[in-house]
């Protein structure tokens, strides 16, 4: 069969890399994006012009209409989605008490139900095929806590109770659910933190740098192979041994 892969939030940063990934690997892929049109079609373009095959898809995962829409579009245009990775993900830094309503809404809106929209768009053909791969992208953040990102830490942390509570539901069709917990990897998310915080940030990290987007796309490509065709439920930690 066909493998083909949705990596939402593709236009950027760890998204961009595990779809360059995967399309390596020879998964046709959709690259999701939001706001950064421009950047996700010269990915594609990249891609394509070396012999991949890939298609790119505007929509905000919080939308559950916009979430379906992509998802038929890749089944016209690629055919059914084979791997979901639910990448798609936003942060800041805050004190708990000075976070808004509708930003703590919207918190959830796109790193936890823009996940649940993905994987209900996704699920039937898995269901019907009793076959599908799920890759959830969680942070060290959700398994540890972070001080100033409450609210992000909660949708990591909700991921992984997502992640564990899914595979134990969809096993038995065959369908595997798996997270990777980044650490501190080299993107513009974290380069909102300032230079000097990602400095320390990578003397922390007991490997010594921080990570790139491409450390984290070994990882998820791995969880999507027949290499880890026994593992599900799993949570993946790639972060240098930030978490030792
Ligand atoms: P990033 O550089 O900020 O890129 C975020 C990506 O998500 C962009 O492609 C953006 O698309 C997309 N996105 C944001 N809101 C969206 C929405 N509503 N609908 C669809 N796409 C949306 O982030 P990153 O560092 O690559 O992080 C990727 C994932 O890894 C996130 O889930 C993040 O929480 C997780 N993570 C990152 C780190 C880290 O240190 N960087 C650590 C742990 C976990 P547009 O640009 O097109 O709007």
């Amino acid at each position: 069969m066909r493998q083909v892969a949705l990596v939402t939030g593709a236009s950027r940063g760890i998204g961009s890399a595990i779809a360059a990934q995967l399309a390596r690997e020879g998964y046709s892929v959709c690259i999701n994006y939001h706001q950064n049109r421009e950047a996700a079609q010269a990915l594609a373009e990249r891609l394509q012009s070396q012999g991949c095959s890939v298609m790119t898809a505007a929509a905000d995962v919080a939308v559950r209409a916009e979430v379906e829409a992509m998802v038929r579009s890749v089944e016209k245009a690629l055919g059914p989605v084979t791997l979901l990775v639910n990448n798609a993900g936003i942060s800041s830094q805050e004190q708990f008490q000075d976070l808004s309503d509708a930003a703590w809404e919207r918190y959830f809106a796109v790193n936890v139900t823009g996940a649940r929209n993905a994987i209900l768009a996704a699920l039937p053909h898995m269901l019907s095929e009793k076959s599908g791969c799920i890759v959830n992208l969680s942070s060290i953040w959700g398994l540890r806590g972070a001080s100033c990102e409450v609210a992000y830490a909660c949708t990591k942390a909700a991921l992984i109770g997502l992640t564990r509570s899914l595979a134990a539901e969809l096993a038995p069709s065959g369908i595997r659910i798996n997270a990777v917990a980044p650490g501190c990897i080299e993107t513009d998310m974290l380069r909102t933190l300032g230079e000097e915080t990602c400095r320390a940030l990578a003397e922390e990290t007991p490997l010594g740098r921080l990570g790139t987007a491409e450390d984290v796309a070994q990882a998820v490509a791995f969880l999507a192979s027949p290499k880890a065709s026994f593992i599900t439920g799993q949570i993946l930690t790639a972060d240098g041994g930030f978490t030792l």
